[in-house]
């Protein structure tokens, strides 16, 4: 029997209750799959506090390996795509859903699911960046494809700014030139979102009550992660040809909304996912942060933690108290 290392489980606790904890595992555990890579960096995305915290149903068998995202290096492939000593990321891909997990010292993972790691990040850079700020990527690039934001505005909006997505989408949207917007509910991160390039500020509470479905035009486009009325509002105040992209649910899955936008201003909705998204996609934004994601900005961004941490910044993230993004040591 191999060594054993640290994984934080999800269990099943009994009367449809779960249970996450530190466990010991070996590597004749993990599942039957081509490449086992060695983690060294994770994170902690929203749905992984919903994952820990039992708060949201993630994982769908059990037990379960927590954790959506690694940076680490190959250590055995029986595929040629991937060789030993090669550094690689993964994002999503059912990891903590269906598939075992990033919380863990080693994983044994799909050879489709990686992606080389981008010259331009190291390990822990990449996980600072994880799925919330290459979901921020996917959102910026749907709105490039698009077409509507410009450089001399109006502004793009951003909601739940100051959280993971938020933080990146603000600092990726400023780099390329555009005009941005913050709107956030914790006033205190005003000056570090205009450090990441926010020019001016709405009142999480402004968008949040129900409001008209048509409102003043004041947004070329916008990356929401709020949905529910704020969701709406955003839509009903974005300009004629607009877009928005919805990714997220911080204040609620539902989206009370009327057609009004859509039929009278011919304003997109562009939903995005970054679970299951396809790897010219994926390569796309991260090529995208690559090329425009200030290093010096993504240092202020993030704090880094030991494994022991995770089960407070999993209360933490549900709570909003997060700021920007936290990297998880492995190990
Ligand atoms: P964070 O918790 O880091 O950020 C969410 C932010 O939303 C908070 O920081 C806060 O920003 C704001 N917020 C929180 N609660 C509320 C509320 N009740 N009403 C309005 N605003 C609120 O999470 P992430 O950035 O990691 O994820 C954001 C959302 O995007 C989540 O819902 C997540 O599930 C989703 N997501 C979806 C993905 C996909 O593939 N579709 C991938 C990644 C994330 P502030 O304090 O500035 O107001």
């Amino acid at each position: 029997m191999s060594e054993s290392f640290t994984a934080m489980m999800i269990t099943d606790a009994g009367e449809h209750r779960t249970e996450a904890a530190f466990r010991p595992l070996t590597r004749e555990e993990l599942p039957d799959l081509p490449v086992l890579v060695e983690i060294s960096h994770s994170t902690v995305n929203y749905k992984d506090g919903l994952a820990l915290t039992g708060k949201g149903r993630i994982a769908r068998r059990l037990p379960m390996v927590a954790g959506i995202d690694l940076a680490g290096t190959v250590v055995e492939s029986a595929s040629d795509a991937w060789a030993p000593g090669d550094e690689v990321i993964l994002n999503g891909w059912g990891l903590s859903e269906t598939e075992w997990g990033s919380y863990t010292k080693y994983q044994r993972v799909k050879p489709d699911w990686l992606l080389r790691r981008p010259e331009a990040f190291s390990a822990e850079q990449a996980m600072a960046i994880g799925t919330a700020g290459y979901t921020a990527a996917l959102c910026v690039d749907a709105l490039l494809g698009w077409g509507a934001i410009a450089a001399e505005g109006p502004d793009v909006l951003v909601t739940g700014a100051a959280g993971g997505v938020g933080s990146v989408a603000v600092a990726l949207l400023a780099a390329l030139g555009y005009p941005v917007a913050a709107s956030t509910g914790r006033e205190e991160t005003q000056d570090y979102l205009s450090r990441l390039g926010a020019r001016s500020f709405v009142a999480r509470a402004d968008l949040s009550e129900p409001g008209k479905p048509l409102q003043e035009e004041r947004w070329s486009g916008a990356v929401d992660v709020v949905g529910s009325h704020t969701l709406a509002n955003v839509l009903a105040q974005t300009c004629y040809g607009g877009a928005v992209t919805a990714c997220g649910l911080a204040g609620g899955a539902d989206l009370p909304a009327t057609v009004m936008p859509h039929i009278l201003r011919g304003v997109a909705l562009l939903g995005v996912d970054s679970v299951m998204a396809p790897q010219d996609k994926r390569a796309a934004a991260w090529d995208l942060l690559a090329r425009h994601l200030d290093k010096g900005l993504l240092s202020e961004m993030y704090t880094v933690h030991p494994m022991s941490d995770l089960p407070d910044l999993a209360r933490d993230i549900l709570a909003g108290r997060i700021r920007g993004r936290v990297v998880v040591e492995i190990g």
